[in-house]
């Protein structure tokens, strides 16, 4: 079954490639180690971006790794609040 250009756009956003003459936002995530517990709920969520150091707390390891979206998810997801997402060019916080 043949897709329409809208459910085409739609598919690409939520894998987090962007349509042809789209510039994907760089961001700057955070993760306050003194909040981080380890529940490895944002790994889940957001794996190219996040992963787990030797002292089990969630660190940044590819900024760019996940679409805004599905680091925002997995910001909005954190049981703590340890994630906070800025746009890296103005400063403009994104979450929370
Ligand atoms: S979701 Fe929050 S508490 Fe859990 S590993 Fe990620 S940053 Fe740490």
């Amino acid at each position: 079954m043949a897709t329409t250009n809208c459910e085409s756009r739609l598919e690409s956003l939520a894998s987090g490639v962007l349509a042809e003459g789209m510039v994907m936002r760089r961001l700057r995530i955070s993760v306050d180690q003194n909040k981080c517990v380890g529940s490895t709920t944002c790994l889940h969520t957001a794996r190219a971006t996040f992963a787990l150091d030797e002292s089990s707390k969630s660190s940044v390891v590819n900024s760019q790794g996940d679409s805004e979206g599905v680091v925002l998810e997995a910001a909005e997801g954190c049981p703590v609040g340890a994630i906070t997402v800025e746009d890296a060019e103005t400063g403009e916080k994104l979450f929370p």
